[in-house]
């Protein structure tokens, strides 16, 4: 446990991960661009670099997680700390696309930096418990080799691919999921609030449905993969009848329905095409055929 690792932002996150590895035991140092956010971390018994160059030179790990990989590149593509980060071993958690995580890798390669790639899945409070998951890309023997080190973050280290930008992919795929998830609870709230009924009520509910939705999902991608649309519970001419009715529910009470539009407006799209009789896995195929 004597590693020495570094970790560069101190924001909601970053503290979040620099407390856990140091809760494990490890030898942490933490730098941030503004000093003052790092005083809790002093206070629990980290160590506070006065400086970003001195931060790297204290660690055999620099773990970044800043805003975005702007903010990294801006860090890093200096000189002097370009020179420091030699033979050491960099982990980006900051949130980016694969793109942008291939880049990096372009950049660390030649300069002798040994780049591992992350994604974090859940929220700072979720960090160094057991539900706590990250998503790492890139070589399977860096992962392995860091892997204790990872463990503070949360029982769920998960190597998701050796190609870098896997990582960044994996987390949009999920935030796509999660996102629509979310902004779909609360359109729902909405409603439950303007008739009246108990809000505790709605998630009681919701949550009696996750069952179901695990299966469905599982369908989804079983329909996907063998192209068997024709066979369904419930043809997309049925599904529309959602979207349809939470609109005009909308449109009564005033509500914003931009989230429900798209949604009918895909279904159209099946429709138009002869597929209305068809499962609702084949919206994968018109989502894929682009805008119109
Ligand atoms: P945050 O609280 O707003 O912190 C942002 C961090 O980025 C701060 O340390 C900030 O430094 C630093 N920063 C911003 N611009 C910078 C620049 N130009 N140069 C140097 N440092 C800069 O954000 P956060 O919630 O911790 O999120 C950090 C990363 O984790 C993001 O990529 C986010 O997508 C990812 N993430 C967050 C969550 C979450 O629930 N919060 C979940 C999953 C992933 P200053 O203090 O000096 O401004």
């Amino acid at each position: 446990m004597n590693q020495k690792v570094t970790v560069i932002g101190a924001g909601r996150m970053g503290s979040a991960l620099a407390a856990a590895l140091y809760k494990r035991g490890f030898n942490t140092t933490v730098w941030n661009r503004t000093s003052s956010k790092t005083e809790s971390l002093s206070r629990l018994g980290l160590r506070v670099a006065p400086s970003l160059l001195e931060a790297i030179d204290n660690a055999e790990i620099v773990i970044v997680n800043v805003n975005n990989y702007e903010s990294t590149n801006q860090l890093v593509r200096q000189p002097a700390i370009e020179s420091a980060l030699h033979c050491k071993v960099l982990v980006q958690l900051s949130s980016g696309t694969p793109d942008e995580a291939r880049e990096m890798e372009s950049w660390a390669r030649p300069r002798g930096i040994d780049y591992l790639d992350g994604a974090i899945v859940n929220y700072p409070v979720d960090i160094g418990k057991p539900q706590g998951t990250v998503l790492y890309s890139g070589s399977d023997e860096l992962f392995n080799r860091l892997k204790p080190v990872l463990l503070a973050f949360g029982d769920n280290a998960l190597f998701v691919g050796k190609e870098i930008g896997q990582a960044a992919a994996t987390d949009i795929a999920c935030l796509s999921f999660c996102m629509g998830a979310l902004v779909g609870f609360l359109q729902g709230y909405i409603v439950y609030d303007a008739e009246n009924l108990p809000a505790g009520g709605y998630l009681q509910v919701v949550k009696t449905l996750m069952p179901a939705m695990e299966a469905a999902l599982a369908d989804l991608c079983e329909k996907i993969k063998t192209k068997d649309y024709g066979n369904t519970q419930a043809a997309l001419e049925t599904w529309a009848v959602a979207p349809r009715e939470l609109i005009a529910w909308c449109e009564k009470h005033g509500v914003n329905h931009t989230f429900s539009d798209p949604q009918l407006g895909l279904i159209g799209r099946a429709v138009k095409a002869g597929k209305g009789h068809w499962d609702f896995a084949y919206l994968y195929e018109v989502l894929k055929q682009g805008a119109d």
